[in-house]
């Protein structure tokens, strides 16, 4: 078996393990197998081993790697900042974005969005205070969004994504996540339906999930080391 497959089922192993430490289902836990800076190889090897949805986080990794790869039952899941220029691309080869955090991004999104295609699937990037990047829609602006991505028929609202700062200590980062989970819980009560909290990395996965993380997005774990 190769090293992808073990670290993959490791992975599994991990995720069930805080399930069951935290009183979650392990079966409502998703395993994003982020792919950015990986050849094609690397998610064809994932692929092989029953891994079916990837992360990226650069539009022109996105598309070689879904050109290469099409009509292999991969999900694409674009998770990197969104640059205006850029959204065409997304609209058109992924299955979800996970960092919308602006307006303007949602509805040239929604706009280019094909026909031809099911309505993207979108979760709003939030800016829970100490983020680590600058991404994110504050708090405080976040209802408003929602109301917007909520309203555009080519979108599917599906739920929140964060960031958090890195940190070792593991109440820390329970702490950043409850606020997502929070913010998610505070647009409910005004309405809408979430299902989905994209939460939790390689570091950090088990605070994520002790606060409600239905979807984990693990690179290093997986793919070993990015850096070189
Ligand atoms: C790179 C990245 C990940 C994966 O991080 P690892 O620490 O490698 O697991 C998850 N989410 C986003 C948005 C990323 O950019």
């Amino acid at each position: 078996m190769n090293q992808i497959c073990e670290r993959i089922q490791a992975m599994h192993g991990r995720i069930q393990t805080a399930a069951e430490r935290f009183g979650r289902r392990p079966e409502d836990i998703r395993l994003l197998a982020v792919s950015k800076t990986q050849p094609a190889e690397a998610v064809a090897a994932a692929l092989a081993c029953g891994q079916q949805a990837f992360g990226e986080n650069y539009v022109s990794e996105l598309t070689d790697k879904a050109r290469a790869l099409a009509d292999r039952g991969v999900t694409w899941h674009f998770i990197g900042p969104i640059q205006g220029n850029k959204t065409r691309a997304i609209a058109e080869t992924a299955q979800w974005v996970h960092s919308v955090d602006r307006e303007r991004i949602a509805r040239r999104l929604n706009d280019q969005r094909p026909e031809s295609l099911p309505p993207l699937q979108v979760c709003i990037q939030v800016n829970i205070s100490g983020e680590a990047t600058k991404s994110g829609v504050d708090e405080a602006a976040l209802p408003a969004l929602a109301e917007t991505v909520a309203g555009l028929p080519r979108l599917r609202l599906r739920g929140l994504m964060a960031i958090p700062a890195p940190s070792d200590d593991f109440d820390t980062q329970r702490r950043a996540f409850a606020r997502l989970r929070e913010a998610r819980e505070d647009l409910i009560r005004r309405g809408h339906t979430l299902d989905t909290l994209s939460m939790g990395m390689s570091d950090d996965l088990e605070a994520a999930i002790a606060e409600g993380a239905t979807l984990v997005r693990v690179g290093t774990a997986i793919f070993g080391s990015r850096s070189g």
